[in-house]
């Protein structure tokens, strides 16, 4: 991953991407700010009136689950940010609901530990009906057996890498050759050694040894987390292994999932890529999302 270097002031990315936020449990306004020009929201909200400070966006709007599935009963999640599925043909008419309302991808839960999950019928319906729609299909997998589910079954990519419990290798292997996995490593107890911050991390080292695609994400809006690049977030990827290339990789696709995001900022870092990494780590953190007007102004 290389960046371009603008005389001498810093580098310029294609603009960061967190492929996991919640954009109405934030203040989205401030992201560009922090580094972040594109958002995968998986979640909760829906277009509102845009505004300039506002980064590029692709949406889930509701989360599909079964009846009293996770999240309706979380707390977290307002009444309408969930559409529940007992059937295969519930399951279809949710999917369309969300593209109508301008989905471009499909987030569903599969969380046993928080409650009911979609049956294996109303699982296959949505992501057969998304795929129908060209619709990329991300789902929340929590609770003993519910990724290697999720993957039977032909979701595209995973909102966490899995944290519940570790992952077999033929399992992992299989997984690394058509899946993506959003990274997440820091929502696990926020820089202080969990359990599942090392389940999580252990899967991930061996996931993109075998050469499964990562993205960054964080699940933004998810407790005490940076409105914009996560420094414990890098730290935790490349404590799994990855290198600060991958990692570069991971923040800057250019279609992830396949999605049509708008490009309407670049990342510019200041000053010169540092080769040590907690000096990288630092480094990122100080990046901002800009137009080409406001990089002009700079050049
Ligand atoms: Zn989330």
């Amino acid at each position: 991953m290389t960046g371009h270097f603008l005389h001498g002031r810093g580098a310029i990315y294609r603009g960061f991407l967190d492929a996991h936020v919640h954009l109405a449990l934030i203040d989205p306004g401030q992201l560009v700010d922090g580094g972040i020009a594109r958002v995968i929201d998986l979640g909760g909200w829906a277009p509102a009136t845009p505004s300039r400070s506002m980064p590029d966006i692709a949406y889930a709007h509701q989360f599909l689950t079964a009846p009293g599935g996770y999240p309706s009963q979380s707390g977290w999640a307002e009444p309408d940010w969930c559409s529940e599925a007992a059937t295969a043909a519930d399951a279809a008419a949710a999917v369309d609901l969300q593209a109508a309302a301008g989905a471009s991808v499909l987030k569903v839960t599969l969380n046993s530990v928080a409650g009911p999950v979609l049956n294996t019928e109303a699982l296959a319906a949505a992501i057969g009906r998304a795929h129908e729609l060209g619709l990329p299909v991300v789902a929340h997998a929590e609770g003993a057996g519910q990724a290697d589910r999720a993957f039977a079954a032909g979701v595209d990519a995973f909102a966490h890498t899995p944290f519940s419990e570790h992952l077999a290798d033929d399992l992992l292997t299989a997984m690394a050759t058509s899946m993506t996995w959003i990274s997440t490593l820091d929502v696990h107890g926020w820089g202080t050694q969990t359990d599942a911050f090392d389940l999580a991390s252990d899967n991930l080292r061996r996931f993109h040894c075998n050469g499964g695609r990562v993205l960054y994400g964080t699940d933004l809006g998810n407790g005490p987390l940076p409105l914009g690049i996560n420094r414990r977030e890098i730290s935790a990827l490349l404590g799994a292994g990855l290198t600060t290339d991958d990692v570069l990789a991971a923040l800057c696709p250019r279609a992830p999932l396949g999605l049509a995001l708008a490009d309407t900022r670049v990342t510019f870092i200041p000053g010169e890529r540092p080769r040590d990494p907690d000096e990288f780590t630092e480094w990122l953190g100080s990046a901002r999302a800009l137009t080409p007007s406001e990089l002009e102004v700079l050049e």
